[in-house]
């Protein structure tokens, strides 16, 4: 099929938070169609109405924009019911949509006996050999039919990105029922509508899929449309290798990691190259992580997700940033002290909330936590006249250490002590002429300043 236009969609169910694990499928196609040029669909897959709430859409809106990602084009599957009735009515009339009336403990039973067997537990079709006297009489009884695709008896294969061509043996799958006894249409049936109707070219989502998109290449080919491309992309596990679970990884959700102080671009640089050959390293924008993205690049085995990754990228993502990219934000905290500020604090930054702590150790007050008062003392004496620059802690120092008689650590901790009351921070020689002399002076006598 020529592709005119690259169109891809990221179709969560609102149904749950974002976390981690399901937010990959949404950054991975936007990388995919900002390298290829095309459209975005974002189509929230709210057909179980039980379980969809407009808060979780609204979450998920709100996360892929924190995250930077936008899409072109919006669909909600609730508002296209008539859509998925008339395909329905279409695949009824061929033959390849047919009613069944067995209730849910009569399908227990008979999967119990195939399993007692030893045979797969397929359906056996029993609902195709009814006559219409016989379901007639069964709706008589008050039962109402639920509906399943009759799939083809034939090998299904599709092109799929990562794993190359691959083939489902559809007798080792039940028919799939695509509308329940009370009318409502299961995932199946509209997502494949919806491919079809908004012309998307390349579905890329998780392994956990594969086997719904043998149903799905025929369901589509039933409708009267070739399939898209796929790619099915292994998902992440716990570092101790079991699958992400919303209740014991809630700190992975997006909202829990945005509440959590960590950079979006941080998150995404991560996820974007995890599981794949390339190296993963901080950029500052999702169109450099698109130019430098490759579906093919991501593997096929076990992929962890470590906090600790997390925490070391989000460090160097914030270490790399230009005072102009975060003048901002720094205005929005109240503590934009200047270039020389940001440069000097931003090596010892976790999370950018950090610079609040160190506008407070510059500004004051601090609380000076001195030992030996005497030499603290003999230090502030020897404090040079202003204006500071970056030679001022070497020649300050120097000069203590001759009258002192003290040097390396015995000389510096004390130094750093009386000046941050912390033992440990950005480089003093950075720091010191941020401080400056009244400040210094001050904390060196004891005083909070
Ligand atoms: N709503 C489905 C899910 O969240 C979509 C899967 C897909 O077709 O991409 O798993």
């Amino acid at each position: 099929m020529p592709i005119d236009r690259v169109t891809v969609r990221f179709a969560p169910s609102p149904t749950g938070k974002l976390h981690v694990g399901n937010v990959r499928a949404a950054l991975f196609n936007y990388l995919f169609v900002r390298k290829a040029g095309g459209a975005y669909l974002l189509r929230l897959d709210d057909t179980d109405l039980d379980r969809s709430t407009a808060e979780f859409a609204q979450g998920i809106e709100t996360d892929l924009a924190w995250l930077g990602i936008r899409h072109d084009l919006f669909a909600r599957q609730s508002d296209r019911i008539a859509a998925y009735e008339a395909a329905a009515d279409r695949l009824k009339a061929s033959g390849r949509l047919y009613p069944c009336y067995e209730t849910a403990a009569e399908l227990t039973r008979k999967r119990n006996r195939q399993l007692a067997q030893k045979k797969p537990p397929v359906y056996d079709r029993a609902a195709l050999k009814l006559t219409d006297e016989e379901k007639r009489a069964l709706e008589a009884e008050g039962r109402k039919p639920h509906w399943r695709f009759l799939l083809a008896d034939e090998d299904t294969r599709f092109v799929d990105l990562i794993h190359g061509e691959t083939r489902i043996d559809p007798h080792s799958l039940s028919d799939p029922v695509l509308i329940r006894e009370d009318g409502r249409f299961l995932y199946t049936l509209p997502s494949v509508v919806d491919d079809i109707e908004f012309a998307i070219t390349h579905v890329i989502r998780g392994a956990d899929h594969v086997t719904n998109t043998g149903v799905q290449v025929q369901l589509a080919r039933a409708l009267g449309a070739e399939p898209p491309v796929y790619a099915h992309f292994s998902l992440l596990q716990s570092v101790d290798g079991r699958p992400l679970s919303k209740r014991e990884d809630a700190d992975f959700s997006l909202e829990a990691l945005r509440n959590a102080g960590y950079e979006p671009m941080a998150l995404n640089s991560l996820l974007a190259r995890l599981g794949t050959t390339d190296a993963i390293e901080p950029r500052q924008t999702l169109e450099e992580l698109a130019a430098g993205f490759d579906i093919s690049h991501l593997g096929r085995a076990d992929i962890r997700f470590d906090p600790a990754d997390l925490d070391k990228i989000n460090a160097a993502f914030l270490h790399m940033l230009p005072y102009e990219a975060v003048m901002g934000r720094l205005g929005a905290m109240k503590c934009d002290l200047g270039r020389d500020f940001w440069e000097a604090v931003k090596p010892n930054l976790a999370r950018f909330a950090d610079v609040k702590d160190w506008a407070r150790i510059v500004e004051g007050p601090v609380a000076p936590s001195i030992e030996d008062a005497a030499f603290a003392a003999e230090a502030a004496d020897a404090l040079p006249a202003e204006p500071w620059g970056p030679e001022t802690w070497g020649l300050w120092t120097n000069a203590v250490k001759e009258k002192s008689g003290r040097k390396g650590k015995a000389l510096f901790m004390p130094l750093r002590l009386a000046l941050t009351g912390l033992e440990h921070g950005p480089e003093l020689k950075n720091l010191l002429p941020l401080i400056g002399r009244k400040r210094a002076d001050a904390r060196l006598r004891g005083l909070s300043s």
